[in-house]
């Protein structure tokens, strides 16, 4: 019992510390944030998994399993729009995001099983 609560403190120390350096690089380095996002292949499902690392986002509407953002369009944050920067981030949701980087073989091959398809009412039934 101890040792889980253990690692779940871990977890989530390893969880802000990426939410922080995300947030920092945005800020201090967006120059190395493109290049970041140039690397990575894929698409995002919508799964909203980024939305909920340590905290649920109050900006984050869930119906079922669609998920949507109140301030896409307008205010939401660059390390939104920028998310996932690189292998890190995809273990920070715990391999949930379709999206991936080529150079790392393994989760190439993961990601390329999570077909990436945009959910819709019609492919859901
Ligand atoms: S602002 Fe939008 S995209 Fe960013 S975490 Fe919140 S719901 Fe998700
Ligand atoms: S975790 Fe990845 S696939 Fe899921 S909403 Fe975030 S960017 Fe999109």
């Amino acid at each position: 019992m101890f040792t889980n609560r253990f690692l779940r403190v871990l977890k989530m120390g390893k969880r802000l510390k990426g939410k922080l350096r995300r947030f920092l690089l945005c800020l201090l380095y967006p120059s190395r944030v493109q290049e970041h996002v140039r690397k990575r292949e894929g698409e995002c499902d919508q799964c909203g998994a980024c939305c909920k690392i340590v905290l649920s986002c109050p900006f984050l509407i869930e119906y079922g399993s669609h998920t949507a953002c109140r301030i896409y369009n307008s205010f939401r944050p660059m390390a939104c729009r920028t998310f996932p920067l690189d292998q890190r981030d995809i273990e920070d949701v715990e391999h949930h995001c379709t999206f991936f980087f080529p150079d790392k073989q393994g989760s190439r091959e993961t990601a390329q099983l999570i077909v990436p398809v945009w959910r819709t009412e019609k492919n859901e039934s």
